[in-house]
């Protein structure tokens, strides 16, 4: 018999067509296979029971980095073939989709590092089909050497030979490479080996070191090493983020973070995010590493020169952005030499071009068996493709400011660009213009329609406004949110969410960020909200949690409320009263009805912290707070039943500054504001589900990326009986809203 294959899913530049040609030929079967823009394509034909085996085997055997979706076969005439072709695309004209994500170093390729008889022993560059770097090395399409930064390296002899036989593990590896023919590592004057052994005694001396990895440069020193690690945060300006460590192997990292099987699964994965998780008690970390931080950002090598480094370095080294600051993370070498100077001690880099700057990937842990957060989708990735539940037409969306993503589609699918991080400066718009024409060419997306934030003055927003002759769609930032939740999970709606962040424009000119919605895909209305007050000074009450108690205490009290106690060594009275005057006046006070300024505001009231030194940071304090308290009856967070179901966190804010006056403790009073945001929110969602005749909620913005707020909200919603949605495959925070964005102009675009 005769079949013809369709296979889709990510099956393209993964070895798919070489497992196809092996299973076929291994089974004396005659044929084809192609990619083209589906994914791939083929016939084979031979006896009956050979046919059947190889469709087994296509699925059983396939290559590690291939995802089959869909397999539809159909019989076809036989056409007496009897050798077995891997053909040129079938496509004329438009690119292929064939750029895969950046992948771990697999174990044929470690062991090949390790073995001193290999002649790959120790070549930091070693890679095949099933591993290395892919997205960050592509300057075009189709996926091929001379359009890759491998450009300028010609095989030698015997790594060519492995290029071009389908038998091989490198069979059309674009970036193969080996000691006598590809990239060489290099610190200062040293080469090679000689290099890897200079980082790693740099590091042992307790030395920054600059290390040039897949997607950009990170600043590495040792873990345990207080000096280097308070070096390091002096000379980064950086006061109290948390760095990322990475652990040489998973027993190493099992004694720095409490670690469940997801997370596990997480760390050792092709993707090899950083993993979020709580701090074990003793584990071996400098203070300085994360301060006052309960969860460790932990991370395995990823890169066969990550590997030689830790196994030479033989501890936990801290693995940070190659950053001052907030900036972008270093890619380029004259860049990074520039921008790292003074900031390193060493350099160890190599002469492979990075051509897309690609951070780190972040996940968290939640409840056992809940599948992780993933908090910021990049590096191993990106660019993969996520499903859409609509037909899309071609189309960019251009996301929000903080946490920027950009996301092309069309038709079912979209695929959702790099982290480019806070789009405020010229340096990320930059990468943010260039990220989108590079996924225009990659992916062949020549949009017709541009979605955007409502916000006028994002940057994402003015390019959108810049992109001539196509249809604008400009979608509510928390409807953007709900719409990305839904369609991940492929589904159109309606539900009821809610979305708690910290900003964004709301369709009354209102900032919002605690929002009931009722919408599906194309429209939503506000069913209820969290109470709103001003946030006196504007952007300085986000800078300045202090600000947002002062402002909630007035709401509460209804008139000017005196220092608190817990907040008197921190700001002096005058300022405090000239906040509270504003305040009440309303005077450069925008209103919001933001949560995550809820809690800040408690937070400042709790005494953990009256001034934040990076975005966020007051809200994780507290949920560590809450989380060394364990669970604590709730305050009282009253719902309203109105047109408008209002959760009036005026009690909450007054029970909580009386515990904070009687000298109750922060953790008490953290766990007592987590178990009412909690209760009140799944109450109201109960009240709107039941208003609508709905049964699906959804949780998401940057608030649910907390993880005790995210797994009590969901129980209780679960035990009202309603089904909940929570971000599982993009964030819950902003990086998710150029998806949503798309998502919604493919419900709307006509
Ligand atoms: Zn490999
Ligand atoms: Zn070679
Ligand atoms: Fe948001």
């Amino acid at each position: 018999m005769r079949v013809r294959l369709r296979i889709e899913g990510t099956v393209q530049g993964v070895g798919f067509r070489p497992h196809v040609y092996r299973v076929a030929s291994s089974l004396r079967l005659g044929g084809y296979v192609l990619n083209d823009e589906r994914g791939v394509l083929l016939e084979a034909e031979g006896p009956d029971d050979a046919v059947a085996r190889f469709i087994r085997r296509l699925r059983e055997e396939a290559p590690p980095l291939a995802e089959i979706q869909r397999m539809t076969s159909e019989e076809v005439a036989l056409r007496g073939e009897d050798g077995f072709r891997i053909l040129a695309s079938g496509r004329e004209g438009e690119p292929l989709a064939l750029v895969a994500a950046d992948a771990a170093t697999c174990a044929d390729c470690l062991a090949e590092l390790f073995d001193p008889g290999d002649r790959r022993h120790r070549y930091p560059f070693v890679n095949c089909t099933n591993c290395g770097p892919r997205f960050t090395i592509v300057r075009g399409v189709p996926y091929d050497r001379p359009l890759t930064t491998m450009a300028g390296f010609a095989m030698c002899e015997r790594c060519r030979a492995e290029y071009e036989d389908p038998g091989d593990r490198r069979f059309h590896a674009q970036p193969n490479a080996c000691p006598d023919c590809g990239p060489t590592a290099r610190m200062g004057d040293a080469a090679g080996d000689d290099a890897l052994a200079a980082a790693a005694s740099a590091l042992r001396d307790g030395l920054v070191v600059a290390v040039k990895g897949i997607g950009g440069y990170h600043l590495a020193c040792r873990a345990d090493d207080e000096q280097a690690v308070g070096a390091l945060r002096a000379r980064k300006h950086r006061e109290e983020k948390p760095f990322a460590l990475m652990a040489p192997d998973l027993g190493a990292a099992r004694a720095l973070v409490e670690l469940g099987p997801a997370e596990e699964a997480l760390l050792t994965g092709r993707e090899r995010p950083i993993v979020l998780a709580p701090r074990r008690p003793g584990a071996r970390v400098a203070a300085a590493v994360a301060p006052r931080s309960s969860d460790l950002g932990v991370m395995l090598p990823y890169s066969p020169l990550h590997h030689l480094l830790l196994a030479d370095a033989g501890a936990a080294l801290v693995m940070t952005s190659g950053n001052v600051s907030d900036e972008p993370i270093a890619f380029g070498d004259d860049d990074a030499r520039e921008r790292l100077d003074g900031i390193a001690d060493r350099f160890l880099t190599h002469d492979r071009p990075i051509h897309t700057r690609t951070d780190d990937s972040v996940v968290r842990a939640r409840r056992r068996g809940a599948p992780p957060l993933l908090l910021r989708r990049s590096r191993g990735y990106v660019p993969a493709s996520l499903d859409l539940p609509l037909d899309a037409p071609p189309l960019v969306a251009c996301g929000a400011e903080l946490k920027s993503t950009f996301c092309l589609a069309k038709r079912r699918r979209a695929w959702v660009g790099h982290h480019i991080g806070d789009l405020q400066n010229l340096e990320t718009l930059t990468s943010f213009r260039d990220g989108i024409a590079h996924f225009e060419e990659l992916f062949a997306v020549a949009p017709v329609v541009v979605a955007h934030d409502l916000h006028p003055d994002y940057l994402s927003t003015r390019y959108a406004l810049e992109r001539d002759g196509l249809q604008l769609i400009g979608v509510q930032h928390h409807h953007a949110h709900l719409a990305a939740c839904l369609a991940e999970h492929g589904e159109t709606g309606p539900a009821v969410g809610a979305i708690f962040d910290g900003t964004g424009l709301g369709a009354d000119g209102t900032i919002w960020g605690g929002e009931l919605l009722v919408g599906d895909l194309a429209r939503f209305e506000r069913a209820g909200h969290l109470h709103p007050v001003g946030l006196p000074g504007g952007d300085r009450a986000v800078r300045e949690p202090w600000r947002m108690a002062c402002s909630w205490l007035a709401e509460a009290h209804g008139e000017e409320p005196a220092l608190p106690a817990t907040l008197a060594g921190a700001i002096a009275p005058d300022r405090w009263q000239a906040v509270a005057r504003m305040a009440r006046a309303g005077l450069s006070s925008p209103v919001t009805s933001s949560m995550g300024r809820l809690f800040d505001a408690v937070a400042a009231l709790a005494g953990l912290r009256a001034t934040a030194t990076y975005e966020g940071q007051a809200a994780a304090e507290l949920e560590g707070a809450a989380a060394s308290a364990g669970p604590q009856a709730p305050y009282p967070l009253p719902v309203g039943d109105g047109d408008t179901v209002v959760l009036d966190a005026r009690p909450t804010v007054l029970a909580a500054g009386e515990d904070a006056a009687r000298g109750e403790d922060a953790p008490l009073i953290a766990a007592r504001l987590h178990a009412a945001v909690a209760r009140a929110t799944a109450r109201a969602c109960v009240i709107v589900a039941e208003r609508h005749g709905l049964s699906t909620t959804v949780l998401s913005g940057g608030v649910f990326q907390n993880r005790i707020l995210v797994d009590e909200t969901t129980a209780a919603l679960e035990n009202a009986g309603l089904r909940v949605l929570v971000p599982e495959r993009l964030s819950p925070n902003d990086g998710a809203i150029s998806y949503g964005q798309a998502a919604v102009a493919a419900a709307r675009a006509v």
